[in-house]
């Protein structure tokens, strides 16, 4: 077994704390790598404070995993020591059902088994996140990535990267849409990034006054602050899509209105409690509410060459692990400029 070290929550109430365990050493088919950055989703902090119920403690959080390969099993043909490698929300699958045998893994029809917060294929091994300095996992999840981007700026798009690409390619949006992206965060700022690379008009819904020269500076053509009610009602009508990126409770049906018909309201934040919508609002208007779950392992390295060949990282502000309690903090009052990423040197 591999010794190694990160930071867990012991339970739903407890701040995050050093915490020591085991890996399995590698496999055949298994990549052992050295963790370098990771990422920080708001998802971490849902199920850190067990928002979505059936948390599994102790949590190590983290599925925006960046670092450098150190072992390979006798079976791995795309890594070698010294390589470069990352991991995202998910580290197997089925890999036989419908879904899996179309690259849709996070529609796994029998278990995904996601990078933490939940259990390996024996039922009972946890598994633990990016928060820590060691991780091994199946060579078919691991992605490669490009050693020419800033590796800190990589880490987001692991989760925050594909779970805004996926949508917005499944959707087509581009040239002659009109988009809303609701709520500028993490997921948000690379929603803005990605729609205005492929052509969208975009317009930044935001709640905070202050990111408006930022939404401007990441891609947003136009920015209304969603307090502003008057301005809200004025775009009635107006936009083919609105990905919703918002963590916390908000009326779908106040932003369901600005779609035009046929229009796509597009979910992808997952707030803790169910909210009423109008059908009506659905009915006039022949509109679509739809959800989206991160992304497929080809799309998801699909996505890591497009902003490699489109020079997209994520703007991030590193961390010390220490801070993490903080940065936890800070997310839940939408403090992020736009993704809070941690240097693994720190942990000590
Ligand atoms: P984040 O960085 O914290 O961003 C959320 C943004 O939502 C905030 O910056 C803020 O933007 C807005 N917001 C927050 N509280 C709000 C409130 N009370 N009312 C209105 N707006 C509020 O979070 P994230 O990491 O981007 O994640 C966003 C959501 O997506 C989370 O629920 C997360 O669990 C979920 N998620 C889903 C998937 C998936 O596969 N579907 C994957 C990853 C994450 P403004 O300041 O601009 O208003
Ligand atoms: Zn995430």
């Amino acid at each position: 077994m591999i010794k190694v070290k990160g930071y867990a929550a012991i339970s739903a109430n407890d701040a995050l704390a050093p915490f020591s365990f085991e890996r399995r050493d590698p496999g055949p088919h298994d990549v052992q790598f050295d963790i370098l950055f990771c990422g920080v989703c708001h998802s971490d902090v849902h199920q850190v404070r067990d928002e979505w119920g059936g948390s599994i403690f102790p949590m190590v959080p983290g599925h925006e995993i960046v670092g450098r390969v150190t072992a390979t099993g006798k079976d791995v043909k795309r890594f070698s020591t010294g390589d470069l490698a990352a991991i995202g929300c998910m580290i197997d699958s089925c890999g036989t059902c419908d879904n899996c045998s179309k690259g849709l893994e996070q529609y796994c029809l029998d278990r995904v088994i996601w990078t933490y917060n939940a259990y390996e294929k024996d039922g009972k091994t946890p598994t633990y996140g990016g928060y820590s300095n060691r991780i091994v996992a199946d060579e078919d999840f691991v992605l490669n990535i490009s050693g020419k981007q800033d590796l800190k700026g990589i880490a987001p798009l692991l989760c925050a990267g594909i779970t805004t690409y996926s949508p917005l390619r499944h959707w087509k949006v581009g040239k002659g849409h009109r988009i809303g992206i609701l709520g500028l965060g993490g997921l948000g700022h690379m929603a803005v990034k990605f729609a205005s690379s492929f052509g969208a008009e975009v317009t930044m819904l935001s709640s905070s006054p202050s990111k408006e020269a930022d939404a401007k500076r990441l891609g947003a053509h136009n920015f209304v602050l969603t307090t502003d009610e008057e301005r809200v009602k004025s775009m009635s009508n107006y936009f083919d899509f609105i990905f919703d990126a918002v963590s916390a409770q908000h009326d779908y049906n106040k932003y369901l209105k600005l779609l035009r018909t046929n229009g796509v309201h597009i979910c992808v934040g997952v707030p803790p409690v169910p909210e009423p919508v109008y059908a009506t609002n659905l009915i006039g208007g022949r509109r679509s509410l739809v959800g989206s779950l991160i992304g497929g392992i080809a799309e998801t390295q699909e996505m890591l060459d497009y902003c490699a060949s489109h020079n997209i990282v994520s703007d991030v502000e590193v961390i010390d692990i220490r801070y993490i309690n903080q940065a936890y903090d800070r997310m839940i009052k939408g403090d992020v400029r736009y993704r809070f990423v941690i240097d693994m040197s720190t942990l000590q």
